[in-house]
């Protein structure tokens, strides 16, 4: 299949600089003035004044009062306007799939949960059915809101780059099947992307530009999603976040993967004896491993088993952090539930494509 960028532009929104201005606006609450942004982004105040009329122009920004000034006449602050868009995020599974609108602030726009996943038959008639789905989600944007393109997000293994899954575990149809490009013939979008469900989900809450998230996903399996210096660190067959199948104990239980001992092995070993407190510590255990291997400093956590005992993981794995780092006070790592709840993966597709089309941050 072509390869081809995976970014989407809007009209006016030509350049790379023009992504970093509208990047800057969504993560700043209050917005920011054009002496600010040119301050935040190193660019000259005369292109600072040429990108924010084309996005004035556009609508894609609105003046949005005066802020302090620092002497002379107050600044005109400028504010992203959350309405000029929306994209569609969808997580994929076996036997249903939510898909949602989020607008360009990150609100949920609509949301429906459909009997539609990769278990419910042959591979084009789940990609008919459920592009049917998207359309009609597409047609019930707002009035004025561009539709800036549909995430998906689906277990792995498969291929952010091609667009396809690779081998997925009793769904011998579905291998190399062109899931994204089919997608995009059927629907009437500009963009379509296909992710890991663990690598969105980890866009699923406000990051922070310089800092590294990890989003560790306890359900039937475990995983995690990478976010790294603000970009989701994916690996060269996006094969990055097999968390659970580190090993921690050799000769421990037998592992889905055929190894023994993984730390998925033995979460599910204490889940299975209804032992959600000896998950967690070791869920702890891996989460510390982690923090050390890449200097993490937001760790999120979702999935159902998670939000099944929501009090326990993250008192549990902040004190494995604090235990197992040698200088935990220096080096804090903040440990909560993700905000986006059970839409975690739908929400983080849909942010994936905004933040593909206005510039990540
Ligand atoms: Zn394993």
């Amino acid at each position: 299949m072509e390869r081809r960028p995976a970014g989407a532009n809007l009209a006016g929104l030509r350049d790379h600089n023009a992504a970093l201005v509208l990047g800057l606006l969504r993560a700043s609450a209050e917005g920011g003035s054009r002496v600010q942004l040119a301050a935040q982004t190193g660019l000259t105040p005369q292109a600072v004044s040429k990108i924010v009329g084309r996005l004035l122009a556009d609508g894609l920004v609105v003046e949005a009062g005066r802020g302090e000034s620092t002497g002379g006449k107050p600044r005109t602050l400028l504010a992203l306007r959350p309405e000029a868009g929306c994209a569609v995020g969808i997580e994929l599974d076996r036997r249903r799939s939510t898909i949602l609108v989020l607008d360009l602030a990150g609100t949920t726009l609509r949301r429906r949960s459909v009997d539609i996943g990769l278990a419910s038959g042959e591979p084009e008639r789940v990609v008919g059915a459920l592009a049917k789905r998207v359309s009609q989600a597409v047609r019930a944007a707002p009035d004025g809101a561009k539709v800036l393109g549909v995430g998906v997000g689906c277990r792995g293994p498969l291929d952010y780059e091609t667009g396809t899954l690779h081998r997925p575990a009793g769904l011998p149809a579905w291998d190399g099947f062109p899931l994204r490009g089919l997608l995009e013939e059927s629907l009437d979008v500009p963009n379509v992307l296909l992710d890991k469900d663990t690598n969105v989900a980890a866009l699923a809450a406000p990051a922070a530009v310089s800092g590294s998230t990890a989003y560790l996903h306890l359900a039937d399996g475990l995983g995690a999603g990478l976010l790294l210096n603000g970009a989701v660190h994916r690996g060269a067959r996006t094969n990055a976040g097999e968390f659970g199948h580190q090993v921690l104990q050799p000769d421990g239980p037998q592992c889905t993967c055929g190894a023994r001992g993984c730390l998925e092995a033995l979460c599910m070993a204490a889940l299975a004896d209804d032992d959600p407190q000896t998950a967690a510590r070791w869920l702890g255990v891996g989460a510390a491993n982690l923090v050390r291997l890449l200097d993490i400093d937001r760790i999120l956590l979702g999935g159902h088993q998670i939000f099944a005992s929501p009090d326990v993981y993250p008192r549990a794995v902040a004190d494995q952090i604090a235990e197992h780092l040698p200088e935990p006070e220096w080096q804090s790592v903040r440990v909560s539930l993700t905000p986006a709840g059970a839409s975690a993966v739908a929400v983080g597709a849909a942010q994936l494509v905004i933040d593909s089309a206005l510039g990540g941050i």
